[in-house]
């Protein structure tokens, strides 16, 4: 049998060998197949029956996710029944029934695109993204317009996922049966619902593959390799041992850097690190700490905003805020309150589009012209402080008047608590992130205002060089180690240590081997990042001696390029502690 490659993106790392099973996809009719007047009445009934079914089985599965993942995973399927009962919906499908004097299927067939037209010229792409939630409401009932018995098609053995699109819906459910061994799509991206499920629970996934599912069939053997992004189809015996072997190392060094999780964080001259990890769902703390993380360094918690057609409430946050407080107590959480604006927009705030977003009303900037809703957050943060483990920070502080404008809020919610007679920590710290270089220059200002610091490297950086983080175009310039880049966090490192406060690093700088050592030699305690790193930057902190990588980062600091800098520091590094960088690379 022929075997084909495919490359796609691996958004969550390992190897599965396994069987494709292909989840089921609705193709929308494109024949217009015609009634007589006399059956319209019946054919609108037939189409009310499908609504209702649907109905039915999405607050099915909405209690079931509930009880299984959690209500936060439910959200999803209360904007699905939101758009079930808009009325407008009903009406359209059955005026095309009635006038074109067509079948069910055709009218939401006609729907189904008339909605796609309209979201694809939208030029937002959140927006864009919610159309899969419409897609999702719609192919669901053009299924239930079926009578059949309802196969058992997915419950019995592990078996690899392939899917043209993981609908929102499908992932929480699919991935939470325990049955999945990889998952393969045709579409996606790394930030997407299913890429972070599937990385929370430890399943291979790449993502991206064009038209993997008009390429196999349920049955065809598989390997999903998640680290490489690669999905082979049919690969003959040899190709087979070759996976199987790369499956064993990685299943091993995955074991190893488990064993690593357990072991002391501590450099050969027994200088004490802390790995902290950055979430975004409440599932990762269980696998951040089994990783080694010593505490959650960032819960970006617009995660709680997204996916919803009404805001949260206070007990929608405080619901995640005490299952993450819990979860890693007594190990201190860091909740980051919301860094939504700019190119984060969300339908529900109905944000102006701005020329230049990443400049805008952003993050905290956001938050002080929405106070209302900042205080519901805040509430919810301090109610879930009373275990004394959480700590609030802000994002995107470019003044002085805005910490004010922050703490003025504190006394008043903080107040309003005690009125209430409302148990939290009087004592929680409050810290900002360092990401606007403005802030940075300031820091022997900043840091007389709060508790401690935190630098947010993806935007510091982007900011410092001008250099948009997401743009290809431009991303030769991104250089952490830009010796710019590296004078202004010794600057705020140095001058965060003289004044007696705590700072971290929760940018991806920090997962990056060869930056944490020069963070480390420039002082750095607390390095927060994606808990998949996290095995791999204690191994290379483990392998080094604090006191020379102090002097070799001293004299790196003379040079006059990124590249120097890091060619200095691995050659001298190499030298002294080869086994720092001797490691299998880990996606
Ligand atoms: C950062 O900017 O470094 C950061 C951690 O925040 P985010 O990536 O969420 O912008
Ligand atoms: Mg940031």
């Amino acid at each position: 049998m022929d075997h084909t490659r495919l490359r796609g993106r691996g958004v969550s790392p390992g190897i599965a060998i396994g069987e494709v099973f292909l989840t089921e996809r609705v193709i929308f009719t494109s024949r217009k197949e015609s009634i007589s007047p006399l059956h319209i009445k019946e054919e609108i009934r037939r189409l009310q029956k499908a609504i209702k079914k649907t109905e039915g089985q999405l607050t099915h599965i909405k209690e079931q996710i509930k009880s299984k993942m959690g209500k936060e995973h439910s959200f999803i399927f209360e904007a699905h029944l939101m758009i079930l009962e808009d009325r407008s919906l009903l009406k359209n499908l059955e005026k095309i029934i009635k006038e074109e004097r067509a079948k069910a299927e055709w009218a939401l067939s006609q729907v189904h695109s008339k909605y796609y037209k309209v979201f694809e010229s939208i030029d937002d792409e959140y927006l864009k993204e919610r159309m899969s939630d419409v897609s999702d409401v719609l192919a669901r009932i053009y299924r239930n317009l079926e009578v059949r018995t309802q196969k058992k098609r997915d419950g019995d053995k592990e078996k690899i996922l392939v899917a043209h699109e993981l609908l929102p819906s499908e992932a929480a459910l699919r991935l939470s049966q325990g049955y999945v061994l990889a998952v393969a799509m045709d579409m996606g991206g790394q930030t997407s619902h299913t890429a972070i499920l599937a990385r929370s629970l430890n399943i291979p996934a790449v993502v991206g593959l064009h038209n993997i599912t008009q390429r196999v069939k349920n049955g065809d053997s598989l390997i999903v390799d998640g680290t490489d992004g690669e999905v082979i189809i049919n690969p003959p015996p040899v190709i087979r041992k070759e996976f199987s072997s790369k499956k064993k190392k990685y299943d091993d060094y995955r074991e190893e850097l488990k064993k690593t999780a357990k072991l002391s964080s501590l450099t050969l001259d027994k200088v004490r690190f802390f790995p902290l990890a950055n979430i975004e769902l409440p599932e990762e703390v269980d696998l951040a700490f089994s990783l080694g993380a010593e505490g959650i360094g960032l819960f970006r918690s617009e995660f709680l905003y997204l996916q919803r057609t009404s805001l949260p409430t206070e007990e929608d946050h405080l619901s995640i805020y005490s299952r993450i407080a819990k979860g890693a107590y007594p190990s201190p959480v860091y909740i980051r309150t919301i860094d939504i604006g700019g190119e984060k927009t969300l339908p529900l705030f109905k944000i102006e589009k701005e020329p230049n977003p990443a400049l805008g009303l952003r993050a905290i900037r956001f938050s002080l012209k929405n106070k209302d809703m900042f205080k519901v957050q805040i509430r919810a943060i301090l109610k879930a402080s009373s275990l004394k483990n959480v700590r609030i920070l802000i994002p995107m502080i470019t003044e002085v008047e805005e910490i004010e404008e922050v703490k003025l809020i504190f006394r008043e919610v903080k107040e309003e608590l005690k009125r209430e007679k409302v148990r939290f920590d009087e004592n929680i710290p409050l810290g900002v992130m360092i990401e606007v270089p403005a802030a940075a220059a300031i820091t022997d200002i900043l840091v007389k205002e709060v508790d401690y610091l935190s630098i947010g490297t993806n935007d510091l950086i982007q900011y410092y060089l001008a250099v948009d983080r997401s743009n290809e175009s431009v991303s030769y310039l991104y250089k952490s180690l830009h010796p710019s880049v590296l004078r202004i966090i010794k600057f705020i490192i140095d001058t965060t240590r003289r004044e007696g406060k705590d700072i971290a690093v929760c940018g991806e700088m920090a997962a990056d081997p060869l930056s944490a050592i020069v963070l480390l030699g420039f002082g750095l305690r607390k390095f927060s990042m994606n808990p998949i790193f996290i095995p791999r930057i204690k191994k290379v902190l483990r392998s080094v001696e604090y006191k020379f990588v102090k002097s070799v980062v001293q004299k790196a600091m003379s040079l006059k390029t990124a590249q120097e800098i890091e060619e200095y520091i691995i050659e001298k590094i190499l030298v002294k502690h080869p086994q720092a960088f001797l490691m299998s690379e880990m996606k």
